[in-house]
């Protein structure tokens, strides 16, 4: 049985911080917060961390993975959050010490019973805003112990390694390169279907002419004029 949390200064920091990341403060916002608060509790982690103990998948992006940050310090800037977009307003949360992992989604009846929690909210959203606030964790949030089905530790990797693509010459952190017949590639140009930009094509020097984002978008494959983009006197 969880814990039931009715007045709770810790989320209103962590919601404040939140909205002011967006300058706004939503529903989806307040679920990621409550699902980061209690993955901290059944994990037993304080949180927001300060260290890169917990890794977190949202299967989401916008406010709600905003709200989940907020609450655990996890953040896709500190490699301790990963968007897993499959559309669905969830989260895993691991603590990569014992590997335990808990995955956290609304409850079914969420939306429903919200009602009961916010009667005089002024429309369904307000509700949801107000009622999420308040609702006990079992009324509004489900959690289950689950088993990663990656590789943590190539996940994580590790800093400070860094080779070069033998197709397109860039570079490859965090051993993301595919090894082929000796030789190594990023991803894109190992496979085809994972490359999410066509292929670039360098640009003739002589089509780097500073008029050239005026002529409409900019065609595929070439290289933009950097220059010409912020300097819009330079005809
Ligand atoms: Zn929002
Ligand atoms: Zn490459």
């Amino acid at each position: 049985m969880m814990e039931t949390t009715y007045s709770n200064p810790l989320l209103d920091d962590i919601l404040e911080r939140s909205a002011a990341l967006h300058r706004h403060l939503c529903p989806r916002q307040v679920l990621g917060a409550r699902m980061g608060i209690l993955a901290g509790r059944l994990l037993g982690l304080e949180l927001p961390q300060t260290n890169k103990r917990l890794l977190t998948f949202v299967e989401t992006d916008g406010c709600f993975a905003d709200g989940v940050g907020a609450a655990t310090g996890c953040w896709l800037g500190r490699r301790t959050m990963r968007l897993i977009d499959h559309g669905k307003v969830a989260a895993t949360f691991v603590d990569t010490r014992t590997r335990r992992a808990v995955r956290i989604r609304p409850h079914p009846q969420a939306r429903t019973e919200a009602r009961r929690y916010a009667p005089h909210a002024r429309s369904r959203w307000h509700a949801y805003l107000d009622a999420y606030r308040v609702m006990p964790d079992d009324a509004l949030l489900e959690a289950h112990w689950v088993e990663l089905n990656l590789d943590l530790d190539r996940l994580i990797s590790r800093p400070g390694v860094r080779v070069v693509c033998d197709r397109c010459g860039e570079e490859i952190i965090n051993e993301r390169e595919v090894h082929r017949e000796g030789q190594i590639f990023c991803r894109g140009c190992a496979f085809e279907g994972e490359r999410y930009v066509t292929m670039a094509t360098a640009i003739p020097a002589q089509d780097r002419s500073s008029h050239s984002h005026l002529r409409g978008l900019p065609r595929p494959g070439r290289v933009l004029p950097l220059s010409a983009a912020d300097s819009d006197g330079q005809q």
